[in-house]
């Protein structure tokens, strides 16, 4: 077995440079949710060169596929994004902020990377199976809008993951650590009045302004924030005023939430209460209120027997190393960042053990997180959501992070769309395939450890199952400004 693992690998170093074409290609094509055509033909094409068995437009989105190999148990998920964020463009490799495309999309989320590395290692896993002989089934799940628009929960809802034993997954970051962190539930809903429109001077009587049901839910809603749990978050964005006239009654106006909590459950209930405060403030002033569901996403479930297996391969797998031009280019975007907090620092007490805490701690100061970083024993919280969350919930599933950036260089930022096409983030992309194909491997080997997954997740859920909070006749829609 061995040495049909050796093959699988090899087949990785081999393809590294198709790989990394890939992975620049969608860079510079920067797509974002629910609009990734053109990135959807380069991994669906890929993945038939690398002879996989594709289905395309899967759940009824366009951009939503999956490729497939090998049959029977066990049946191993693998999934990749490569969706791009508005308004983060930016030029390759440069030290100031100069976007590529004024106002233009760029993957300041590393997706290009997500993509074709979780697609690499999906080719590295079809290796192992054919090579080997053994039963097995790999599909890569090419799951699209993950930014803002929930896809994976899209396709949930449609039964897309329902016959995987596992999933695994990776997120481009600057570190080399299974994640053992979860992640919030969140939904996002849109708050519609009308209202009657009416000269605001010689006949105010005769108006109903949509505008003041907004402000007055709104009002309601910090109200309640004294009353929810610490852990819930609702943010909201003003996303039609009505218009720029104040002499006018304004007749219509939106509110768009984003209302977010520790679980599906709680979430669930939270919603209910922002609905009625909605319907309260649409009574104080006799709008209509229409309740515009956009899309929800689960919380994330770590895996206690997941997570072991792939710290097991990160620490007998070694990271990168980098050249002196890598650690000066890395040494050099960090000198670029606006703020230079270091979070970490405030994690470190996860780690219960004292020695891997103090060796944490040493590693501060480096430009690029060479390292891998021991398991944290408590787990922490991501502070956002993925819709990752809600396969967590329907299989046992893991996240890797491999370090495609220079140290503390934050998500979402011009640096991290900068350094996308770096030989940092490529060297970072192809580690991480090698892990999760690695993990995966472990997995197909021990059965034994598939079940223990599944137990780990059955008693994580406490009895709970995977329901999706996305009403059926809801469709995945764009988010892009218009
Ligand atoms: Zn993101
Ligand atoms: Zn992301």
């Amino acid at each position: 077995m061995k040495e049909v693992l050796q093959k699988a690998f090899s087949l990785l170093d081999n393809e590294t440079e198709n790989f990394c074409a890939l992975s620049d290609k969608i860079w510079e094509i920067p797509e974002t949710a629910f609009l990734e055509y053109e990135s959807t033909a380069v991994l669906v094409k890929a993945l038939k060169d690398y002879g996989f068995e594709v289905s395309e437009k899967v759940a009824g989105i366009d951009t939503a596929f999956l490729g497939r190999y090998g049959s029977g148990k066990p049946v191993i998920g693998i999934l990749g994004e490569y969706d791009a964020l508005s308004g983060l463009s930016q030029k390759s490799c440069q030290l100031t902020k100069e976007p590529l495309v004024d106002g233009g999309a760029g993957h300041g989320c590393g997706h290009n990377l997500l993509g074709v590395g979780a697609l690499a290692a999906a080719v590295a896993i079809k290796e192992y199976i054919k090579e080997s002989g053994c039963s097995g089934t790999v599909i890569f799940y090419g799951c699209p809008g993950e930014e803002g628009g929930s896809g994976k929960a899209f396709m949930a809802r449609d039964g897309i993951f329902d016959e995987l034993d596992c999933a695994i997954t990776w997120h481009p970051w600057d570190t080399n650590r299974t994640s053992n962190e979860s992640s919030l539930a969140n939904y996002q809903v849109a708050y519609r009045f009308k209202g009657i429109s009416s000269h605001a001077a010689s006949s105010p009587h005769l108006g109903r302004s949509a505008l003041d049901a907004v402000e007055l839910m709104n009002v309601g809603v910090q109200f309640l924030r004294e009353h929810m749990l610490d852990s819930a978050r609702i943010h909201y964005a003003i996303t039609d005023a009505g218009g720029f006239s104040p002499n006018v009654v304004q007749p219509k106006a939106e509110v768009l939430y984003l209302i977010r909590a520790k679980d599906n459950t709680y979430l669930a209930e939270l919603y209910q209460r922002v609905n009625k405060i909605a319907q309260g403030a649409a009574l104080m002033t006799e709008t209509e209120l229409e309740i515009d569901f956009i899309k929800a996403c689960s919380n994330f479930v770590c895996n206690d027997t997941l997570m072991q297996v792939m710290q097991q391969s990160l620490e007998e797998n070694a990271p990168p190393t980098y050249t002196e031009e890598e650690v000066q280019f890395a040494r050099d975007i960090q000198n670029s960042l606006e703020n230079k907090a270091n979070p970490y620092l405030r994690q470190s007490s996860r780690y219960a053990n004292e020695a891997d805490r103090k060796f944490i701690l040493s590693q501060m100061d480096k430009p690029i997180f060479d390292f891998v970083w021991p398991f944290a024993n408590v787990e922490g919280d991501m502070g956002g959501s993925t819709d990752v969350g809600d396969v967590s919930w329907i299989c046992p599933t893991v996240q890797l992070m491999t370090a495609t950036k220079p140290a503390l260089v934050p998500g979402h930022s011009w640096q991290m769309t900068g350094v996308g096409k770096s030989s940092i983030a490529h060297k970072g992309m192809m580690y991480a395939a090698k892990i999760m194909a690695d993990t995966a491997i472990r997995l197909i080997e021990d059965p034994e450890k598939i079940e223990a997954a599944k137990a780990d997740l059955v008693a994580k859920l406490g009895g709970a199952k995977y329901e999706c909070a996305i009403p059926k006749q809801v469709r995945p829609r764009a988010i892009a400004p218009k």
